[in-house]
């Protein structure tokens, strides 16, 4: 159980004539066991804001952190952040089995590695054989699948999602998220779910943040983001969302 603070933070991308801001000091706290879901159009900083807490961004002002410490990435040391991205093409090794890609995030790991490989495959409702074959014989869902698993092989506390559902078929969305918000749960992560789209970040969140230009312009419980909100970025993305039919 773990609590994920933004304490101020910002991003610049450049120099000079051609600085950016692309996170401009945000605070935004993931508390123990929960989803935030972050939303807000292409290009307002929430993958930024992601990369920058799993170390691969560097943050210009301001801090991350863990449980009150700040965060510290040291090679060979278990993470407690791990990130699943967007393209489950393009995240997985073409030359590398499953197996070995998962078994790869084991680092540590002081049971049978096999073993849990298996479990982990189980987890993410993937069939122990799955070890066996290379990315390229998954189809998109089933490589977002094993993403998930090895995340989870790293034994992370935080789990953040960068738009996990916005390159599989429309078909397969919901199975994939389903899995994720079942885990979530079961594993009791905290976790930062990001997402352009409204409907998703609803499905999946306890709480809601609203980003808009590199800013948080809205924070909250979901009911009380999307029952009553208050920035009208916010009621202009909530009015492009098609009603819950029930
Ligand atoms: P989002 O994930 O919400 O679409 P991003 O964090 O990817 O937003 O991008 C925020 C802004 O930062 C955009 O204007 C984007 O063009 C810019 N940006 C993102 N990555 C880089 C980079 N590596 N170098 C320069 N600018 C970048
Ligand atoms: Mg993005």
């Amino acid at each position: 159980m773990s609590e994920l603070r933004f304490d101020q933070v910002t991003v610049r991308y450049g120099v000079g004539r051609h600085a950016m801001t692309a996170v401009d000091t945000v605070d935004l706290t993931v508390p123990s066991g929960q989803v935030v879901g972050l939303v807000g159009e292409s290009g307002s900083g929430k993958s930024t804001l992601a990369r920058a807490a799993v170390g691969l961004t560097e943050p210009s002002a301001g801090q991350i952190l863990l449980n009150g410490k700040p965060l510290k990435y040291r090679t060979g040391q278990r993470r407690p952040l791990q990130m699943v991205f967007q393209d489950p093409y393009s995240s997985l090794d073409p030359r590398m089995t499953i197996g070995s890609t998962i078994a790869e995030a084991l680092s540590g790991f002081p049971g049978n590695r096999a073993e849990e490989v298996v479990r982990l495959l189980g987890l993410v409702g993937l069939e122990a054989e799955r070890a066996r074959s290379y990315p390229g014989a998954l189809s998109g869902g089933q490589r977002q699948r094993v993403a998930i698993a090895r995340a989870l092989a790293g034994r992370p506390d935080v789990i953040i999602a960068d738009e996990i559902t916005s390159a599989l078929d429309v078909s397969i969305q919901g199975s994939v998220l389903n899995l994720v918000r079942s885990l979530q749960r079961e594993l009791q992560l905290s976790m930062l779910f990001i997402s352009h789209n409204l409907a998703v970040v609803r499905y999946m969140s306890d709480l809601i943040a609203v980003m808009y230009l590199g800013r948080i312009v809205e924070f909250g419980p979901a009911e009380q983001i999307l029952g009553d909100p208050q920035h009208t970025y916010t009621q202009e993305l909530l009015a492009a969302v098609p009603r819950r039919s029930q």
